[in-house]
């Protein structure tokens, strides 16, 4: 089976737009939204819309979470929390709606799919280094994980070195794997492409897609609806 599985398009539609075009020619069986629809971005809405209509299995963010007010902003950083006020204020009723229904996890044979952590998805833990992915394999019942939230494409395993690569093999059957496919809206891992994945459950494979988006139209819109300029200049830096 072929899945494509993406996170943290954060309300850039642009970049959206652009990975959808490239999926639709991938025909992949199905498509996963691992959270973070919202946040950030100028086109709410129709990041909600768009992912509604073409995602089987659609999990929660922290972002999406905060603009329902169900987490605390607190330990947003003031420009996250400035756009999380004006994407309350921008969203539908029916998009809002659309967004409490999602689910913190959703485990699938021998994958789990979440937005931040294993365990605990709820708490916003973040994986960022071997040691810390090291403490879930022997909680995780699945042999792979995938998630998102850092915005940091890479492999971590149970028995190899973190990796970063074009096209990986997870065939290993001995091997646990928790995988963190990137961002859709908002990269940070100094590379302004989006960033997804495709997965064959069949050869164990699994790629990074990295495209090119139109980022001008994405900073535009940041300013003309008076989100923080910072955040429309890390696009071009992705970061
Ligand atoms: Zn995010």
């Amino acid at each position: 089976m072929k899945l494509v599985i993406l996170s943290d398009i954060h309300s850039n539609l642009a970049a959206l737009n652009k990975a959808f075009k490239y999926i639709t020619d991938l025909n992949p069986d199905k498509i996963i939204c691992l959270g973070d629809i919202v946040g950030y971005g100028p086109r709410p809405n129709e990041c909600v819309e768009l992912i509604q209509q073409k995602c089987q299995i659609s999990l929660m963010g922290n972002h999406d979470h905060a603009v329902l007010g169900l987490t605390d902003t607190y330990h947003f950083n003031q420009y996250a929390r400035e756009a999380i006020n004006w994407t309350r204020r921008a969203l539908t009723i029916q998009n809002k709606a659309y967004l409490e229904n999602l689910t913190f996890s959703h485990p699938e044979n021998e994958i789990l799919y979440v937005h931040s952590t294993p365990l605990h998805p709820e708490e916003w833990h973040y994986i960022l280094s071997e040691y810390e992915a090291s403490q879930y394999y022997p909680q995780i019942k699945q042999r792979l994980c995938f998630v998102g939230h850092s915005h940091i494409p890479v492999v971590f395993s149970s028995a190899d070195p973190p990796v970063y690569d074009e096209e990986l093999d997870l065939s290993d059957k001995r091997k646990q794997y928790i995988i963190n496919v990137g961002s859709i809206g908002q990269p940070r891992d100094g590379d302004p492409r989006l960033c997804f994945v495709l997965y064959d459950t069949d050869s164990g494979k699994l790629n990074y897609i990295r495209l090119e988006y139109p980022i001008q139209e994405t900073y535009d819109e940041i300013l003309e609806n008076k989100l923080p300029p910072f955040l429309a200049m890390r696009l071009f830096a992705g970061h």
